[in-house]
């Protein structure tokens, strides 16, 4: 008979949203189990070794990696239950869910639950593209950034958005060479920042093109590019090929909302937040009563508004709990959104502000 583990509250992910949360609602006094499948608390920032750009208030300047290690101290100090190498497997009835670790199953409950389980990169249609050496971006960053393993020698990488654009200045500082960064859209999606950088190592970025093939036996040996047209289509007698023995796909992230699925939540396609995301309200809470979501699962976005959204759920199931000063608790939350809303105010922002309010039309429609 497995026995169940009962908690105030549950913060499924321990990345830059989960953190936060967790650390808002032990705050306020709540029993608080935090479960991450990773060994380490941080998600994402773990692998980041770059100096954080965004807003001065949520770091910038700091280096993800530390900021994990800040937020992973300030958890633990005070007092949340921490699960790593632990994956939440099911969210049943009645507020269960299911937890491997060690191979042993773990059953839990909470009243609350905040998920912040973050978001799985996009993966390109294209012959090979199952050959050893073609990566997802950010598996290359753990391979060299958290394991301290070169992915070869020469790389290609497709995608010139922020995550591209360092993934190939981190290549270069590991000392791989970047034959090329392709992007099918006619302009550079990352910040002029991050472009810079690679622009003054010699990186070519060929904007209007794309990967159409790999080639090689065992592993990448070859990869063959071409110009798109405007509906993103190869124009045929554009192809070139380089040499290379990885290749990195930046394309995108998609939320990770199985549990939110597995739960009952309410969700729409928003393709501006990545995909299927989940309806919720201004405290971040989803159609089912005390489930509260945070983070890249809400929308890709970055890990500053992470941090502001974990904060904010964090407070708001607190609320919920009727933990901590009411006063207090409301102060903090109207803080969060405040600062979230100037964060997403310039130019940057313009696509989530698009997406958010494309989600809130999509939830009143129906
Ligand atoms: C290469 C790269 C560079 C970036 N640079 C910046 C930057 O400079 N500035 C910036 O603001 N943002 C940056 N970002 C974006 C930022 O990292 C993400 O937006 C942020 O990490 C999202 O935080 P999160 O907590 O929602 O998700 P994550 O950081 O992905 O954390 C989610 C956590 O949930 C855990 N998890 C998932 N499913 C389960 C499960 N079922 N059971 C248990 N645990 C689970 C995962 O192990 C993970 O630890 C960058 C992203 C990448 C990929």
């Amino acid at each position: 008979m497995i026995s169940l583990r009962a908690y105030d509250a549950i913060v499924i992910g321990g990345g830059p949203a989960g953190l936060p949360a967790a650390i808002e609602l032990a705050s306020c006094g709540a029993k608080v189990a935090m479960i991450d499948r990773e060994d380490r608390l941080g998600g994402q920032l773990t692998k980041q070794t770059h100096m954080f750009f965004g807003s001065q208030s949520q770091r910038a300047g700091t280096r993800g990696v530390d900021i994990a290690g800040i937020l992973a101290k300030e958890a633990l100090e005070k007092g949340v239950e921490v699960y790593l190498g632990a994956t939440v497997l099911g969210y049943y009835d009645d507020r269960v869910i299911a937890v491997e670790k060690d191979e042993r199953f773990i059953k839990m409950k909470a009243t609350a639950y905040v998920v912040a389980t973050g978001a799985s990169e996009k993966m390109l249609a294209f012959p090979n593209n199952d050959l050893p050496g073609v990566y997802g971006a950010g598996a290359i960053q753990t391979l060299m950034n958290v394991h301290g393993v070169m992915p070869g020698k020469r790389a290609l990488m497709v995608g010139a958005g922020n995550i591209g654009l360092i993934i190939s200045y981190q290549l270069v500082q590991a000392g791989v060479e970047v034959a090329a960064i392709v992007e099918a859209a006619p302009r550079i999606g990352g910040y002029w920042v991050h472009a810079s950088k690679v622009r003054r190592l010699g990186i070519p970025v060929l904007t209007s093109h794309t990967v159409t093939q790999v080639h090689g036996t065992d592993a990448v040996e070859r990869v063959t590019v071409a110009r798109v047209d405007d509906s993103w289509s190869p124009v045929p007698g554009t192809e070139r090929d380089f040499d290379v023995d990885v290749v990195g796909l930046a394309v995108g992230l998609s939320p990770l909302t199985e549990l939110l699925w597995q739960a009952g939540c309410a969700m729409r396609f928003v393709p501006a937040l990545g995909g299927h995301v989940p309806v919720r309200n201004e405290n971040l809470e989803t159609s089912v009563d005390g489930l509260f979501v945070a983070g890249d699962v809400a929308g890709v976005e970055e890990a500053s508004s992470a941090m502001l959204e974990g904060r904010l759920a964090g407070l708001a199931a607190a609320l919920k709990l009727g933990r901590g000063s009411v006063t207090g608790v409301m102060k903090a939350m109207e803080e969060a959104r405040l600062e979230l809303e100037s964060l997403r105010a310039g130019p940057v922002g313009d696509k989530i502000r698009k997406g958010l309010e494309a989600l809130a039309r999509e939830a009143m429609a129906s």
